[in-house]
């Protein structure tokens, strides 16, 4: 059944320049008419962003106060530093992380080589984080199946092991296929599971730019939706509408079917996600 007003929520990444700064602070400034709900920062590839992933976080709750999640990987760290970084973020005052176990350099396909003094899964980070007693924790959740998997069953164990360890809520992979995403939810809440899972809606606005990510994330789209991308390859503002509709078409259907809410992967620009927001019409729960 669809909720009357779904949570809208932002993905943002952290910038490298401080002309990527201003124009990420220009986006939320734009952005802030629809209210977030939440927002929640990157962390980059091999745990790169550490500090930057600390400070973007703190600055957006200082200066918007949204509630910010901040992203974490296990990648190239041992426990000790982890904790380490937990601690940081403690004393940041980030109070709300996304626990993740991150990708081998080479992609998520490749096998996991775990850091000597490591850990092996997401759910032993979502553990350590919980053993802090201050955060709300939320972890990844893949629609249509992490490319390691061992299949749809193993991908809900996971899921509701992190749940019993701590974890509130997931927020998933970009969907495309909003069946997907409707049989993880269902799958879910007969196993009595009472994890919020947001799905996560992307407005492609570059062909080059959605391509690459899809790649970096084994992700998994129609092959009659990849044709209409990749008929308007050339074509920037064709590929943005294409991107629009899509994402209104994904965001109708998963809200139909049951999500909570919505969790833009902006890429750190608003415009098409205020397009999607708009087109959908929806008013947006009040922030908590
Ligand atoms: C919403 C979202 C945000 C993300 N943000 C970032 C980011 O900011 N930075 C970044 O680097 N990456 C990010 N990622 C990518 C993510 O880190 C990778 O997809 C990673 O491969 C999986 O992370 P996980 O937390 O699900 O790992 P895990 O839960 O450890 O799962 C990894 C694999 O191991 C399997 N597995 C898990 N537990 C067990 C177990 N106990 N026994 C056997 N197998 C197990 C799972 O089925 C899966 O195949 C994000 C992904 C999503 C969906």
């Amino acid at each position: 059944m669809r909720v009357d007003h779904p949570t809208i929520s932002f993905e943002f990444f952290p910038p490298k320049s401080p002309e990527g700064e201003a124009s990420l602070f220009a986006a939320i400034s734009e952005l802030d008419s629809i209210s977030p709900n939440f927002v929640s920062i990157t962390y980059g590839a091999g745990g790169s962003t550490r500090e930057r992933t600390i400070k973007i976080a703190c600055d957006i709750y200082e200066k918007t106060g949204y509630r910010t999640i901040a992203h974490l990987t296990c990648v190239g760290a041992t426990k000790l530093e982890v904790h380490e970084i937990l601690q940081q973020f403690e004393q940041a005052g980030i109070t709300n992380i996304l626990a993740l176990r991150g990708d081998p350099a080479q992609g998520p396909a490749a096998p996991w080589v775990t850091t000597p003094g490591g850990f092996t899964h997401a759910e032993e980070l979502v553990e350590m984080a919980q053993s802090f007693g201050s955060f709300e924790i939320g972890v990844a959740a893949f629609p249509d199946l992490h490319p390691a998997a061992t299949g749809f069953d193993q991908g809900i164990e996971v899921l509701l092991r992190k749940e019993q360890l701590g974890a509130t809520f997931a927020v998933t992979q970009f969907v495309f296929q909003p069946d997907s995403y409707s049989r993880l939810i269902c799958e879910l809440a007969e196993r009595g599971s009472a994890l919020t899972v947001y799905p996560g809606i992307m407005p492609v606005t570059s062909y080059r730019q959605f391509t690459r990510m899809l790649d970096m994330a084994n992700g998994e789209i129609p092959d009659s939706m990849m044709a209409q991308f990749e008929k308007y390859r050339n074509d920037p503002d064709s590929t943005r509408e294409l991107g629009i509709e899509i994402a209104t078409r994904v965001s109708e259907e998963v809200l139909d079917a049951g999500a909570e809410g919505l969790h833009f992967y902006t890429l750190n620009s608003a415009k098409s996600t205020l397009e999607v927001v708009k087109r959908l019409g929806v008013r947006p729960a009040e922030r908590a």
